[in-house]
């Protein structure tokens, strides 16, 4: 049922609802939750084969693979459009797994400077101490990664668009520049989604996803995924992986899958949620700035609408006044919740400077353009006229 033929491809909408079901002998409609870390061999000689070389849905241990688990790669890779992905314990042990797996001592990365905090740890704080020689550019700086790239130079590092400034990445210049010097291009895609962007076709050689964000969509579980080529997947990433212990949970990619099923839906609901509130939200008292792709005013909206064709699930909002008036306006909203999850159902917003972003230096905010007045708003699906009332009047009391 699910293959698609040359003539007819599956559209993303179908594959997210049915790539990778694997049905037990019982015929189940939804998908089964293999909650097992071990697997029973028929006699000691198919347990030898099994190690020696497991076939395919093949199972052995649940830290190497996992039938539910197979499930959620599988619809991922069918997603988007890879040839394999591998999934993981949370979005972290994905880009750790993504970086460490391919890296040496002697390797030389250059990465976008702007970065999740977890992100810039391992390549400002892990990878130096292994003896990869990291730089960071300016990523939407293009004659920065020129400047930076190097004939050693064995992968770039960047998020599509960046947390939380909302910077966008030309992903096909980037790969452009990084294929000349042969090095290999990892993107972060977590604040595109799947939904949106082609990040293969953009030139991306693996591309990573926190699942924990517009997956789950729903605040429930942590997990991540790598997708790339069959070759990097199972004969890079996926022996680091399996010995190094981040494996997703079975129950994790349980709740995944059934969540894949509408994330499509949700997603988009939520970007014309965004797009409402940033063009409702653009000259309120109180809001010095709305910053988010989907507006003209953006000042990469132009790549923005070519890259992804729309502005995405999350809004910066600088507001007049410092801390205190940030503060006053998160104390004063009733509906959208304070917290620092991104993606969800529920709309969240989040004061970066004093949260996700307290560990960088004065120096180093400054330098991303995150000052005391930015908050991040990760726009969630309540009714538009509700959030809108809601944040309206939250900028009153600034
Ligand atoms: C959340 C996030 C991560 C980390 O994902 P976890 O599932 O929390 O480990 C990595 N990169 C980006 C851009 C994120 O937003």
């Amino acid at each position: 049922m699910m293959n698609a033929t040359e003539s007819r491809p599956l559209k993303p909408r179908t594959r997210a609802v049915h790539a990778g079901t694997r049905r037990s002998r019982y015929g189940e409609v939804s998908e089964a939750m293999f909650l097992t870390q071990g697997f029973v061999y028929d006699s000691a000689e198919a347990a030898e084969a099994r190690f020696i070389a497991a076939g395919e849905d093949e199972f052995i241990y649940a830290r190497y693979g996992n039938p539910t688990v197979a499930m959620f790669e599988d619809r991922i890779a069918a997603l988007e459009g890879a040839e394999d992905a591998f999934a993981t314990a949370s979005g972290m042990a994905a880009v750790n797994g993504a970086l460490m797996a391919p890296l040496q001592a002697g390797d030389h990365v250059v990465s976008a400077r702007a970065l999740f905090g977890s992100c810039l740890y391992i390549l400002e704080g892990i990878l130096p101490r292994f003896g990869v020689d990291v730089s960071f550019v300016d990523g939407a700086d293009l004659q920065a990664w020129r400047e930076a790239i190097r004939p050693d130079t064995r992968a770039v590092f960047f998020e599509s668009i960046s947390n939380p400034m909302l910077e966008v990445i030309d992903i096909a210049a980037v790969a452009d520049l990084a294929y000349a010097a042969g090095a290999m291009v990892i993107v972060d895609n977590v604040f595109a989604t799947p939904v949106f962007q082609d990040t293969f076709g953009l030139g991306a050689d693996v591309v990573i996803y926190s699942a924990t964000k517009h997956m789950d969509g729903q605040g429930r579980v942590l997990g991540g995924v790598v997708c790339g080529s069959t070759e990097f997947i199972r004969k890079t990433l996926e022996p680091y992986m399996k010995h190094t212990g981040g494996a997703m949970s079975p129950f994790n990619a349980w709740v995944l899958l059934k969540s894949l099923e509408t994330m499509d839906l949700r997603v988009r609901a939520q970007v014309a949620s965004a797009q409402a509130l940033a063009e409702g939200l653009e000259g309120v008292p109180g809001l010095s700035r709305v910053i988010y792709p989907g507006l003209p005013s953006h000042p990469q909206h132009g790549l923005a609408m070519r890259q992804m064709g729309q502005g995405g699930t999350v809004l910066a909002l600088e507001v007049k006044g410092g801390q205190k008036a940030a503060f006053r306006f998160l104390n004063a909203l009733e509906i959208v919740t304070i917290s620092n999850n991104l993606g969800d159902a529920k709309s969240i917003i989040t004061h970066p400077a004093t949260t996700t972003h307290q560990r960088l230096t004065a120096e180093q905010r400054t330098g991303l353009g995150i000052s005391d007045s930015i908050l991040r708003l990760s726009v969630g699906l309540e009714d538009i006229d509700d959030l809108l009332a809601d944040l309206t009047a939250a900028a009153g009391t600034i």
